[in-house]
């Protein structure tokens, strides 16, 4: 079992032996936030415990150095990262079964995808075809309510008090073993074989599949009817909202996603949750979540090199540093980047809306920002960030996912969330001092991108209302000089 693959449902029977690898190089090839680091040292130690004489556990520098140390044959399901998936059809001995905690099978997702020959790839069609197959939230062959789609009403603007009226989430409580993790962790800094962003602890996701279970129950009963309505919205003093928290125990593979689809589909049959939030957590799970993994594997290796706008700009020390000395003064991006800073999270809108919409519009690598997001975020693996930030957010596709660019001014901020209030910019401003960087890098990306945003209907009308910008050369000479400096 690779150390993302470590629930029940990666094993064929409860006496069946396990091999666990923990291999110190891959923490020292990257420079990884140090609360990913100890979850995922964590729950590997967690496991190899749990497992205790079913559990082969090698600690080893590298994979190859451990699986030297072991004989007979071996199985593992299907890796999540091309460099895993290639190293493992490598070995001889090894037998690569198919993936496990997606639907459909690769082989199916590429039936569906063929049959569509020339058209797009859409999430909804997609996600649509997912409820039907799993028979989730459907009366018959129609969608319970009527409606596939609950988008509408889960995109409310933030409640005016600086808290979600939500339960607290459940917290794991660290035990002896993430004592040792973090005393290797120091040791291993402070010997200068590898070097960490971001605070350390307290632990804050689950590592055992009875954490894990916690946490859905928690989220089930306690939070998900606040999910949809509020689940674009962001809140200074409110950092996970009603989220579920569950991305790093889903991508540690310590739960199946359908698990949780189907106890948010009870939550909306017994009427402890409404529709509109249940749909909503579900069309994540069934819809984006297995939608990406099949894209990433569909669109092929080399997907991750695209970069059909042209960004080639360096990511910026005070970025990638999360701002360690609380020097940015945008008050969205202070308050994200402190977020990820204390917890290596925060949820879908300030990835999408404040670090990738800023990313986007001063024209980074989506390739250095793709590894910024793997390495600083707790839920961080290959399969998952490279359609995210390459397709979804930097739109360096060209529009093979998503059909326009996630680019917007300090409008669009200030009407999802409180930061606008107290910060020293104004998002109303597009030039001069107090000119808010999101909106003036707003009308400077569309500037720059015109003639390849050129044809996409999405986005003609504003690229005619810049045309109608007497203060347009001001503004572009104004985000030049303003380049990559702290904002
Ligand atoms: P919730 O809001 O409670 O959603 C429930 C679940 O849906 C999540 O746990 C996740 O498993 C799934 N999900 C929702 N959206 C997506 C999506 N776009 N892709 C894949 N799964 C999704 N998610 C990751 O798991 N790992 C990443 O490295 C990651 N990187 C991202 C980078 C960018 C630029 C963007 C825009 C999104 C990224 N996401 C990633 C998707 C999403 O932001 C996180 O899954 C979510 O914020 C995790 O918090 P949660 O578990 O509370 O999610």
């Amino acid at each position: 079992m690779f150390a993302d693959q470590l629930g029940p449902h990666f094993v064929d029977s409860t006496d069946q032996p396990v091999l666990l690898i923990e291999s110190k190089a891959v923490f020292a090839r990257r420079r990884f936030h140090r609360q990913k680091a100890h979850l995922v040292l964590s729950a590997l130690r967690h496991r190899a415990a749990e497992l205790g004489d079913r559990a082969q556990f090698e600690r080893a520098g590298t994979y190859r150095e451990a699986l030297d140390r072991v004989s007979g044959e071996l199985s593992v399901c299907q890796p999540t990262s091309y460099a895993a998936d290639r190293f493992v059809r490598g070995l001889e001995r090894v037998e690569v079964l198919a993936a496990r905690g997606f639907t459909p099978s690769r082989g199916d997702f590429e039936d569906w995808a063929g049959r569509r020959g020339a058209k797009r790839l859409l999430m909804e069609d997609f996600y649509r075809e997912a409820r039907v197959r799993l028979d989730v939230l459907m009366e018959g062959r129609n969608p319970v309510g009527g409606r596939w789609n609950f988008d509408h009403d889960n995109r409310e603007a933030p409640p005016k008090q600086p808290t979600l009226d939500t339960a607290e989430p459940w917290w794991p409580t660290e035990d002896e073993i993430d004592e040792e993790v973090r005393a290797d962790l120091n040791r291993w800094e402070r010997d200068g074989d590898v070097r960490f962003v971001g605070a350390d602890g307290p632990r804050r996701f689950a590592v055992t599949r009875r954490e894990a279970l916690h946490v859905l129950r928690d989220f089930v009963g306690n939070r998900l009817p606040g999910f949809g309505p509020h689940e674009d919205a962001m809140l200074a003093a409110d950092d996970w909202m009603a989220h579920s928290l569950l991305s790093a125990p889903f991508n540690l593979g310590l739960l199946d996603p359908l698990e949780a689809v189907e106890r948010a589909e009870d939550a909306y049959r017994s009427g402890a949750a409404p529709l509109a939030s249940v749909e909503g957590f579900v069309r994540q799970l069934i819809g984006w979540r297995d939608y990406m993994w099949h894209l990433y594997w569909h669109f092929g290796h080399d997907y991750r090199h695209r970069n059909k706008l042209l960004a080639r700009r360096r990511l910026p020390d005070w970025f990638t540093e999360l701002d360690a000395d609380g020097t940015v003064q945008a008050r969205c991006l202070s308050e994200v980047l402190r977020g990820v800073r204390e917890h290596g999270w925060v949820h879908h809108i300030p990835r999408l809306m404040v670090l990738g919409n800023y990313a986007l519009q001063r024209g980074w690598s989506p390739q250095e920002l793709t590894d910024w997001f793997h390495r600083s975020f707790v839920d961080g693996y290959d399969w998952v960030m490279v359609a995210n930030v390459v397709g979804m957010s930097q739109y360096a596709d060209g529009g093979l996912l998503a059909t326009k660019p996630y680019a917007a001014g300090g409008a669009y901020i200030n009407k999802m969330s409180d930061f606008c209030g107290d910060c020293r910019y104004n998002p109303r401003l597009r030039v001069g001092p107090d000119a808010c960087p999101f909106t003036a890098g707003y009308w400077w990306f569309l500037d720059r991108n015109a003639d390849r945003l050129q044809g996409n209907q999405r986005i003609a009308r504003q690229l005619t209302a810049r045309t109608r910008l007497d203060d347009l050369p001001e503004l572009v000479q104004q985000e030049e000089a303003r380049g990559n400096s702290i904002p």
